[in-house]
Formats: structure tokens, sequence, C-alpha cells
């Protein structure tokens, strides 16, 4: 199947599939238009396909006039910064993030520093059905190279307020760093350097290959378990491929769950300065719980990066994000950094005199069980149905829908970018949120 997901991500696909160096140039090209020609910046991720893609991405931009700056491989928030800071008309990250080796994609920034939104996404691809007509005497575009996004992405988490870089570097802390080979590879293991932390990297060489499955999910994290244990470290940090996803690992060598990486982090955050909070609406519901020791407010938003940097900005939020382990913190920008994640998590590790798994038991412990099971026909239908056995419950349709009941709640949500329906179920044990996900695929299944 030739599939190009085109969603609030940007789009995706697999390499000599859906996406080719073709489409890549038609939407670069658009996303030249979209921003006028003016100045646009380029990162990409490591992975092997990215190099061919880069050059259609190129030509797309400088076809349209445009002004490159390339900045290289670095995350997708080193970009979006860069966006800001370069007064920038855009970005684009060439990148399918969590999405397998195979994969790979364009996320696009808007001037202001945040990915797209579902109006400026429509009117790009509308400009994709545009033939554009190449005439003798056209403006091109011209591109330069800029090195150093990724010390000043540095600099500006090192600037924050939250993060005492003394306070960090007198604990003296040991961690294992695991960027799977991705953009994080260089910029993670400086960062915890400059925050003297004694750094143990994994995996952080550019081979254009993943070590294991990019999702940074307890199951694709045990070589960075065993590591931390082997290295008697303090922690182990996880990051996805384009580095806006955060997993830790706890002294004793056990995932923390990336749902509690925004949960941590929140909390740090809370306990120096107070404000709203915004998160998607499938993040856990330790979050409520954060929110109701701290009395502040917590809002939902649809899940996406797009929707939660918006939700933030409206609510004048001071952090937020998604239970995928995506930290925003306005303060910094309005995007998900995993960098900036570490540094939070450090800063909270050495302000508390304790190990990592402690602060974490000090949080109230859900389970929580995400599935997807293939997008069919019948979907809307049992929906439906599914809707009319409980419609005594208190349900969300912020995205998708959402029951929630006293001890647990189960979230139904076509993926933005998989031809796939996530189900995601949360309780107070392990077996009752798998329990929970089973019963949906069997229900889901039935014709
Ligand atoms: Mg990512």
């Amino acid at each position: 199947m030739k599939t190009l997901i085109a969603s609030i991500s940007g789009v995706r696909g697999i390499v000599g599939e859906g996406l080719n160096p073709e489409v890549v140039l038609k939407y670069s090209f658009a996303f030249g238009n979209y921003c006028q020609s003016k100045r646009v910046v380029l990162g990409r991720d490591c992975r092997a396909s990215g190099e061919m893609l880069w050059f259609a991405c190129v030509s797309g931009l400088l076809a349209s006039g445009c002004e490159v700056i390339d900045i290289g491989i670095c995350p997708t928030p080193t970009v979006e910064i860069a966006v800001e800071k370069m007064k920038a008309q855009g970005g684009i990250v060439i990148t399918a993030s969590h999405n397998p080796i195979e994969w790979n994609g364009l996320k696009f920034i808007g001037k202001d520093g945040m990915f797209l939104n579902e109006l400026e996404l429509k009117k790009l691809f509308k400009l994709t059905e545009k033939i554009f007509d190449y005439k003798p005497g056209h403006k091109w575009g011209k591109i330069y190279f800029e090195d150093g996004w990724i010390q000043r992405h540095i600099d500006l988490i090192l600037k924050l307020k939250y993060i005492d870089k003394v306070k960090i570097k007198r604990r003296k802390l040991k961690a294992v760093i695991d960027c799977n080979n991705g953009a994080g590879s260089i910029i993670a293991p400086m960062l915890l350097e400059r925050l003297g932390c004694k750094t143990v990297k994994l995996n952080c060489t550019f081979t254009g290959k993943f070590s294991h499955p990019p999702e940074p999910v307890p199951e694709n994290l045990r070589q960075l378990c065993r590591e931390v244990k082997r290295q008697k470290a303090d922690l182990g940090f996880a990051l996805d491929p384009d580095g806006d996803r955060l997993a830790i690992v706890s002294e004793k060598g056990l995932p923390i769950g990336e749902e509690y990486t925004l949960a941590l982090a929140t909390k740090f955050v809370l306990s120096k300065k107070l404000g709203n909070v915004a998160v998607n609406v499938s993040t856990s519901r330790v979050m409520d719980d954060i929110a109701n020791e701290y009395k502040v407010k917590l809002y939902r938003t649809k899940v996406g990066e797009a929707f939660v940097s918006r939700g933030i900005r409206r609510v004048k939020g001071i952090i937020g994000g998604e239970g995928n382990g995506g930290v925003i913190l306005p303060e910094a920008h309005y995007g998900r950094d995993g960098l900036l994640g570490m540094a939070l998590i450090l800063g909270y590790l050495a302000e508390s005199n304790c190990p990592i798994s402690q602060l974490a038991t000090k949080l109230n412990r859900y389970f929580i069980v995400k599935r997807a099971i293939k997008l069919k026909g019948n979907f809307e239908n049992r929906l439906k149905r599914l809707l009319e056995i409980h419609k005594d419950q208190k349900i969300d349709k912020i995205d998708g829908v959402k029951f929630n009941f006293k001890d647990f709640w189960v979230h139904i949500r076509k993926s933005n970018t998989e031809p796939i329906v996530r189900i995601i179920a949360e309780a107070q044990s392990g077996k009752k949120a798998l329990e929970l996900t089973d019963q949906m695929i069997k229900f889901f299944s039935r014709g």
C-alpha cells in the first residue's frame, strides 16, 4: 500500500512507497510558497534516507525562492528554537519521529516556532495541488549552512531559572543516555556534561540505523536498563529519534514509564511557580492529581504537539505537554523538548536529595496500556455502538472518544500518523488496564 499520511504532525510515509524525493519536492516547494519565498530553517534526523530526501527538500525550497538556513542533523526542538530566534518565516524537519526506520517525513513549523495548526496545514496541502510555472529569470533561493544551534539550544535551557546548575553539579550525578543513534546523539551527552554529570553514552553515533525500536516505551529500553545497573548510574535517559520525547530509567534499572516524565517535570516546575497546565486528552490521571495537589487548573487538548502548544498558550500555562514523554515549557519555547525534560529532571533530582525511584513512587501510580489495531471499514459503526452502551458514563469527545469511569478510563482514537486506531486504557493495576484494552480490541474486531 502506497500510504502517505498527511496529518497534524506533517507528512509521513515509508520511503520508496508513499514517500519519495518527488513527494518531498512537492511539499517543500509548496511550503516555500506558503512562506512567501522568505527565510526557512531546515534540519533533519539521522535516518539513512534523510540525506537523499534533504536534497529534494532543499531543491523545492530553493525553487520557491526561499533563503534556506540549514542547521544540520539536530532534534526537532532545536529547529523550532532556531525558527523563532532567526525570525524565519518557517521551518522544516525531515523526520518520521518515533516511526520505524523505513519511514521518513516532514514536520512543518510556522514563524512562531510552533507546528502548523490544522488551518495552516490545510492551506499548505492545498498549495501542493497547484502546478507552479518555472520561468526563465525566476528568482531562485540561496542556501546557507549554520552551525552552533545545538549549543544555542543548550544555552537556552541552562539559562532557565528552574535549572540550578551549581546544585546539579554538586550532586555529581551519573547518567546513561540512550539516543538510539538519533538526532539527540550529540546534543544530549553535551547537555549532561555541561551540567557536570558523569555521562555514559549508549547508541550515540549517527549510523543511520536504530539500535532498537524507536518509541521510548519500556519494552524498547532493555539495553538502557541493563547499562544503568551495570554502571551503577543514578538514572538513564532515552530520547526518540528526533529528540522531542524523553523516557527515564531509575537507578534500579527499571523504566519509570514515559507518562511519568511529564509528571515529574510538572511537579518540579509547580513546586517553584504556580500556574495553569495543559496536556493532551490521553495523558495520565497522575497529571490531575498533581494539579489538584498544587491547586492549579489542568486543561486537556487534542493529541498532537500543534494542539498542545496552542492549548498551553491559550490558557497561559507555565508547563504542559504529552504523556508520551513530551515536555513543553513555554519559558523556553512552545515545543516538546526532550533535552529540556532532561534538565528539569536533573534539577528536581539535585534538589530532592533522594534517588529518582523515590521521586517517582511519591506520585500516585497508574498503569497505562497503549495498543493499536488496524483501521477497518466498520470502525465508525462499532464506535457508535460503544457510545450507546456507555451513554451514562462521562464521555470526552475532545479527540476521538474517551470514556471516564471512576477508577479507570479508556480512550479510542484514530492515529494522526498511521492507519491505525489507538486504544489506550489507564487503571490502578496493569492487569485491569490490559483487560480493558483486550475487551476493546475484541469489540472492534467484531463485524
Ligand atoms: Mg518525536
